[in-house]
């Protein structure tokens, strides 16, 4: 069982309620990917281990304490975002993508899970906008992301959601420790700093995958994120 790994590895137990909402999440996710471009992993022992597990192995980074404010920027269909809520229920979570299907997608799994508006967050916008709204802007204690840009590029979309104290995710595969090397400018500018990056092994998975967890010590100075695009067509490097 899947739910088993995800006690072993990380100490996440699921309930069995929890469960049969995992297994509506990967069922619903195989229906709208026939007609909506969703994700390329639609097996559904893939879905388990490569969206489910690998969302809930930012556990190892960051307690999911009830109340914690978490967003998930460029989250898709929901990782590592909607994963961490289904599990921990009572974080405050944020989901955000600049795609409007996705954030459909989204709204209709929210309806059939029964997650409630107070605590789970939809949003339709890119990073460089949500980046400058107040309620948005550093009120964040973890701010995470999974596949969305290069990392000197992608903390300009994280470090300004971030709270002075709070920390930042990005989940990487095997050039995590290429791209933090590569984001030294990024992190002087927005008032980032490197913690660590941890190694995550998933079951059946050869490469490791990595969190690369990045503090936030100071305040981002409001010029950033620049205008969209700008992040990554000029990254700070
Ligand atoms: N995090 C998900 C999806 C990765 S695909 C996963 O790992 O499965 C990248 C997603 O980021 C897409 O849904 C895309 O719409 C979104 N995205 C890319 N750039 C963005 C930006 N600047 N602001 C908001 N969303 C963005």
């Amino acid at each position: 069982m899947w739910s088993d790994e995800a006690a072993g590895r990380f100490g996440v137990t699921l309930t069995p309620e929890q469960c049969v909402g995992f297994d509506l999440y990967a069922a619903e996710l195989a229906v709208w990917n026939t007609h909506t471009n969703l994700t390329a992993i639609t097996a559904p022992d893939e879905v388990r281990v490569r969206h489910f597990l690998d969302s809930l192995s930012v556990v190892n980074a960051v307690p999911m304490r009830p109340g914690l404010r978490v967003i998930d920027v460029g989250t898709g269909a929901g990782f590592p975002g909607l994963p961490l809520k289904l599990a921990f229920p009572d974080i405050h979570m944020t989901l955000v993508d600049a795609t409007g299907k996705k954030i459909a997608f989204l709204a209709h799994m929210a309806e059939l899970l029964h997650l409630k508006n107070e605590t789970l967050e939809l949003v339709h916008a890119r990073a460089e906008e949500i980046g400058h709204m107040a309620g948005q802007r550093a009120t964040y204690d973890a701010v995470l992301a999974r596949a969305v840009a290069r990392l000197p590029s992608l903390l300009e979309y994280l470090l300004p959601l971030a709270k002075v104290g709070g920390v930042c995710i990005a989940m990487k595969g095997k050039t995590a420790h290429e791209e933090a090397a590569d984001s030294k400018k990024a992190l002087g500018v927005l008032g980032g700093k490197l913690r660590e990056i941890i190694d995550i092994m998933l079951p059946g998975v050869e490469e490791p995958h990595h969190l690369v967890v990045v503090e936030k010590v100071k305040h981002t100075p409001n010029d950033y994120p620049r205008k969209p695009g700008t992040p990554t067509s000029k990254p700070l490097i």
